[in-house]
């Protein structure tokens, strides 16, 4: 037990190597949202916060971008290792703040975190910052190289905290430049966490920094005159919000924005792999992945098979105690989260008039009247399956970001591509079939930056993840990921001892 008897350390502020005292105004409590209590009160940053961190990261650039990538690579991989080692206290802080099931956040978000820092690390060790050289003529070349860009400001959702801290810092400090990261207001507890590893890896003070607050002290980070390129993950208004803040100031942006991705289940797909698809497209992480294949559309004639064994397949979702190995269904993760989903919810049964398999907004989840009254005030909702959609219902239109499943029915293949291309988002889209040929000629056509074929959700180190249309701009992760945090220079070397000059005496 810490301050005032909460479990958690108040650390929000971390620049020149340590943790720091926060000098902001009005103290925020951060809550578990299975049960509503709070876990710790922290300290806002305030701009003359903000204004030192830029400074240590200003200075730590200087370093830092001249240290060689073998050294760099090196003490990458040892917080990698560190990450590793703390695997399940760093999944129990995830677990507490977010309430995603710890089997979720041990399994996934911390190993694939250091999955993707052992990644870069190995990239930028084995020559992957390498520019091109090209012989022009027997006295002349061409060759580039790939510079760091600066202070890069990082600000994350509240689904998956660690791992987007560390899926922007890996390429980021790789790359050779240094970072000022600010978490969601909701889910700061890895931050500080993540900075001192990193400090005991042996990262030099001011390369990796941590600022915390609301949207305010992230818009005034955007703004700084030290920053030279943004990240950005959350939500579509918010990112387009931060993208014009950074172009007022022509500096770089990385968007990871939200989406209402199409899973589309051929005729001929194995039911068993498409349910059990559909359902990780949308109750992993309580349906808090942005990626999340929300519309499923589902071939007329097989539309009452694939709800029986939906129905009964739903039966292995085991709603409970987040820290339980069983549990893999959570709460959602704040009170105003709840709210907005619950909305959704009314509004599909009583406006879109859609038809509620299970779920919905009456439902009374177990959590909610559990024998043990501290699960009672937490955020839990159950999953819920609407079906006989249409395309124009808000529930199919709108990221809901929860469980929520909505099944679409369609007669050609054809139309249920045109469908699923038919809104402003493209972020993920996926198939299930057992024609690979068609799986090929379906996802040619999908206009979304990630896919999947007979597979939903996987999203390893090795793979670019990015969205089109109003879903992001540039990709994070995989050989493509290191782009987003270099600016590219060319040089033209002669060695003729001559200009081609046109001025020359006639
Ligand atoms: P928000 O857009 O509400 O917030 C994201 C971050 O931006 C928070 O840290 C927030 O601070 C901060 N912020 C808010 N306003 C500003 C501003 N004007 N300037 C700078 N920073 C600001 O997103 P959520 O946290 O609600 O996350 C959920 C969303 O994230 C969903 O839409 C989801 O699809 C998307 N997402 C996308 C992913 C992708 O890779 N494409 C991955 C994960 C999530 P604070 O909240 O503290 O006020």
């Amino acid at each position: 037990m810490t301050l005032h008897g909460l479990p958690y350390k108040p650390e929000s502020l971390y620049y020149d190597g340590k943790v720091q005292a926060p000098s902001g105004e009005y103290p925020w409590t951060i809550e578990d949202p299975s049960t509503a209590q709070p876990l710790v009160q922290l300290i806002p940053s305030s701009t003359d916060d903000v204004d030192k961190a830029m400074d240590s990261a200003q200075k730590a650039f200087l370093d830092w971008s001249g240290t060689c990538y073998i050294e760099r690579s090196r003490i990458l991989r040892r917080a990698a290792e560190i990450i590793r080692k703390r695997n399940d206290e760093l999944a129990e802080v995830e677990t507490r703040n977010t309430g995603r099931p710890f089997s979720e956040t041990s399994a996934v978000d911390i190993p694939s975190g250091a999955d993707v820092l052992e990644f870069y690390a190995n990239l930028v060790g084995s020559g992957g910052l390498n520019g091109e050289t090209t012989r022009l003529r027997d006295d002349a070349w061409v060759y580039t190289t790939k510079e760091p860009l600066g202070v890069c400001v990082g600000i994350g959702a509240w689904n998956y905290p660690l791992q987007i801290a560390l899926w922007k810092s890996a390429p980021c400090l790789a790359a050779g430049n240094t970072m000022i990261y600010k978490p969601s207001e909701f889910t700061p507890l890895h931050g500080a966490e993540l900075a001192a590893i990193y400090t005991e890896a042996g990262l030099p003070p001011g390369v990796f920094n941590v600022i915390n607050g609301n949207g305010s002290i992230g818009d005034y980070a955007v703004r700084h005159e030290r920053t030279a390129k943004v990240s950005f993950t959350g939500q579509v208004s918010t990112g387009q919000k931060v993208a014009s803040a950074a172009g007022l100031g022509t500096k770089y942006t990385t968007m990871e924005l939200g989406g209402k991705s199409a899973l589309i289940v051929c005729g001929d797909a194995p039911l068993e792999l498409a349910v059990d698809a559909a359902m990780m497209a949308n109750f992993y992480s309580t349906g808090q992945v942005c990626a999340n294949g929300t519309r499923v559309f589902v071939p007329e004639s097989r539309k009452a098979a694939f709800e029986v064994l939906l129905l009964n397949k739903m039966q292995f979702i085991r709603m409970g105690d987040p820290m339980d190995p069983a549990t893999n269904f959570g709460p959602l993760a704040n009170g105003i989260h709840f709210e907005k989903v619950r909305d959704y919810l009314v509004h599909g049964s009583v406006h879109d008039k859609a038809t509620l398999l299970c779920g919905g907004s009456d439902a009374q989840p177990a959590m909610r009247t559990s024998d043990d009254p501290k699960w009672r005030e937490g955020f839990w909702i159950d999953p819920t399956v609407f079906t006989d959609c249409h395309d124009d219902m808000k529930i199919v239109q709108e990221e809901i970001f929860g469980p929520v499943l909505c099944i679409l029915t369609y007669k050609t293949i054809e139309e249920a591509v045109k469908r699923a291309n038919a809104t402003n988002f493209g972020l993920a889209a996926g198939v299930i079939t057992s024609d690979i040929n068609q799986a090929h000629r379906i996802v040619s056509q999908l206009q979304a930056g990630i896919t999947w074929i007979n597979s939903w959700g996987e999203s390893p180190a090795e793979m670019s993840v990015g969205g089109w249309k109003l879903s992001g701009l540039g990709v994070e992760n995989g050989q493509l990921g290191i782009e987003a945090w270099v600016q590219n220079k060319s040089t033209l070397v002669d060695m003729s001892g001559q200009i081609a000059t046109v001025f020359a005496e006639t």
